[in-house]
């Protein structure tokens, strides 16, 4: 199956966000947010802010799973 990432909505490209930025994807050049006229940028930069945090938060433990689960379901609460 073929995802058009030029015509995925804002609600699809931040659903897959925290796996792209957990995965090191470049974020940057996806499609979606080079055309973005809204806040998903400002959500990326975000998450990567907290990425960070969290990597200095836990520098000995592999939290990735709980922590992105948890980030992805604190952006979709967020969303209301
Ligand atoms: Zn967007």
């Amino acid at each position: 199956m073929t995802v058009d990432t030029n015509s995925m909505s804002c609600e699809q490209f931040q659903s897959q966000l925290a796996e792209l930025v957990g995965s090191g994807a470049d974020v940057l050049n996806h499609p979606h947010i080079r055309d973005c006229k809204n806040n998903c940028r400002q959500l990326y930069s975000d998450l990567q802010t907290i990425a960070q945090a969290a990597k200095q938060l836990f520098p000995d433990e592999q939290p990735e799973d709980n922590l992105w689960a948890r980030i992805e379901s604190a952006i979709k609460k967020g969303d209301g």
